[in-house]
């Protein structure tokens, strides 16, 4: 497999984009990597990058993009944080993405039993991770079940997952509302904007659609 050119991305559409993904994916969980020589893409890409999509997700060491969807140099945008939420330099880093460098489909990727989740759940306080943990906890309050306070920990690991799903579609929601740059993208069919999860069981991405 080559690495993108100027050609290919000009080719490329967001749901054309999003079956690249998902045939990553299978092909992940098979175990069937595609064949691609990263050495010849550095070389390949040394001019110029056409990356078709740009995915946020969280810096959890069992989530990497490019891995869990098999993609080689040069094929996407990999935007990641603790909890992958978005603020305005994790906005501004997609604005680039896609209006300057011509991604086609946005991805907001969590995962299963986040910690940072579960740090946002349990109201955990440690230095600067106090205030990164407050922009999960939007996600913690708009998941209203189980209403026992004595469930809603890390301990119940429903929770922390229905947690992980509400963060993703809050961070959907934030990316319309707070960029004028993709929501307009979004609005004329240029750029595609979906939530996903990967299952750290089976390595299996599901695409809200
Ligand atoms: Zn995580």
């Amino acid at each position: 497999m080559k690495a993108h050119t100027r050609e290919t991305q000009a080719t490329m559409t967001p749901q054309k984009s999003l079956e690249y993904l998902k045939e990553g994916n299978v092909r992940f969980q098979n175990n069937l990597k595609a064949n691609r020589n990263l050495l010849e893409q550095v070389n390949d890409t040394s001019d110029g990058q056409f990356p078709f999509a740009t995915i946020l997700s969280c810096i959890d060491s069992r989530v990497s993009a490019e891995l869990v969807f098999d993609q080689g140099l040069g094929d996407i945008f990999s935007v990641r944080i603790a909890g992958n939420f978005v603020n305005s330099d994790i906005l501004g880093s997609m604005e680039f993405a896609c209006k300057l460098a011509g991604t086609k489909l946005i991805v907001v990727l969590g995962h299963t039993s986040c910690g940072a989740v579960k740090g946002a759940c349990d109201d955990a306080k440690l230095g600067n991770l106090t205030g990164m943990l407050a922009k999960i906890k939007p996600a913690v309050k708009a998941v209203v079940n189980p209403q026992d306070k004595s469930l809603r920990n890390s301990s119940n690991t429903d929770f922390v997952d229905n947690v992980s799903a509400k963060n993703v579609e809050l961070s959907i929601e934030r990316i319309i509302e707070e960029s004028d740059v993709l929501a307009e993208m979004q609005n004329i069919g240029e750029i595609m904007i979906v939530g996903a999860m990967y299952d750290i069981n089976s390595g299996a991405v599901t695409f809200y659609e």
